[in-house]
């Protein structure tokens, strides 16, 4: 494992997300937390972890191999949810695990139906239906197929729920788009009930629906960015502030990301710093290394662009972000040192480094930023 930095995660922030989320959803509808992507840069095992003692009870995730991750940390004290890829060959172990996953097509219901006779047990399943996203679930015109088969297959498969995703509920632009999608939602779960295959339980929001659209809760929200403390994006954040009187931000960021200073060097009026010539120095100037670059997930659009807090400061990267390395400007730092702590995200004395500011200088999502932190930065959990 490297060194060159360290992810914390603050479980004091998790508690004040958690607890909006509770307070804005209710006790009835669960909070299943996803951790696809790492856990969103997080790292899967601290997350779950720390999620699972604060009581969340239901993981979402993308794939197998992370359905593996959650469940080596949770053993059998939590539900895991599939949202998306089941290779065949692992069909089997997500049966004998419990491991409840989504079906939106014919071969999987089918290799499920199998895979749970032969072993006997059965296969937990999310049905999820196309309403209007056209990326994955059963097309209108499927259903009658799927209802038959699922009620001749009662035995081997259980129809744990129905579940569809929105064309983005985080923009207003697609408003008219996503309440056509709800609506279509609704006559499936109508349509399924009349003909006696009532789902357990269904749900279709992520964080910027469970917000936008509070009828979109229902049983079950999936929630991802929210509780790391993030708004999916301006928009939601503008939206939930013009529904309350408080005007303060109910979210705390969990992540913080730090390194240390690796050296310091003087640069001389006229030089250019790193690679090429796209930073020249204007005057006599100091810089400090710091031994983080593309490699570990800090883009290279920051090149020129991104900062970085050091003794209480922030300073900007010059040069470009190189695989290892970049440099920052700390000319107007009185004494910088060797071993002196950087904040890449996160706080130093009373100024911090946004994910959202991120996204001001390279276009990046808050998304896309923080599942590129490379996976072998150790985490830590602080209170
Ligand atoms: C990623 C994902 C979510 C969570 O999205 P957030 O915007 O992070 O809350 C919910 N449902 C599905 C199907 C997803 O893929």
């Amino acid at each position: 494992m490297h060194t060159n930095s360290i992810i914390e995660l603050n479980n004091t922030a998790y508690q004040k997300n958690l607890s909006f989320l509770r307070n804005t959803f209710g006790k009835k509808v669960e909070i299943s937390c996803v951790v696809k992507g790492n856990a969103y840069g997080h790292g899967v095992t601290a997350m779950v972890s720390m999620a699972y003692h604060n009581g969340i009870t239901h993981f979402s995730v993308f794939d197998v191999e992370e359905a593996k991750v959650v469940k080596a940390k949770l053993e059998d004290k939590a539900t895991i949810m599939v949202m998306g890829l089941v290779q065949d060959e692992d069909m089997e172990w997500v049966i004998n695990n419990n491991v409840e996953f989504f079906v939106f097509d014919k071969g999987r219901l089918t290799k499920a139906a199998k895979t749970a006779k032969k072993l006997r047990k059965k296969a937990i399943i999310h049905l999820e239906v196309e309403t209007g996203m056209n990326r994955t679930g059963f097309e209108k015109n499927e259903l009658n197929t799927v209802i038959g088969f699922l009620k001749k297959e009662k035995e081997h498969v259980f129809l744990k729920g129905l579940c569809t995703h929105y064309a983005g509920a985080e923009s207003i632009a697609n408003y008219y788009r996503v309440d056509k999608q709800i609506k279509r939602f609704e006559d499936i779960y109508q349509y399924l009930c009349e003909n006696e295959l009532k789902p357990e339980i269904k749900h279709s929001a992520c964080s910027a629906a469970s917000i936008m659209f509070p009828q979109t809760r229902m049983d079950m929200v999936r929630i991802g960015i929210i509780q790391y403390g993030l708004w999916p994006s301006p928009e939601v954040f503008v939206y939930y502030l013009s529904t309350k009187k408080n005007k303060t931000d109910p979210l705390q960021r969990v992540i913080t990301w730090k390194s240390k200073v690796m050296s310091i060097k003087k640069v001389k009026i006229g030089e250019f710093i790193g690679y090429g010539t796209s930073f020249l120095a204007e005057r006599n100037m100091t810089v400090a290394t710091i031994p983080i670059g593309y490699s570990h997930g800090y883009s290279r659009s920051l090149s020129n662009q991104g900062r970085v807090l050091i003794n209480g400061h922030r300073c900007i990267v010059v040069g470009s972000v190189n695989m290892n390395m970049m440099t920052v400007d700390v000319t107007h730092l009185e004494s910088v040192k060797k071993d002196n702590e950087v904040v890449l995200i996160g706080s130093q004395n009373d100024i911090s480094i946004s994910v959202a500011s991120f996204s001001d200088y390279s276009n990046q999502l808050n998304y896309e930023l923080l599942t590129r932190i490379s996976k072998t930065i150790p985490r830590k959990t602080i209170e």
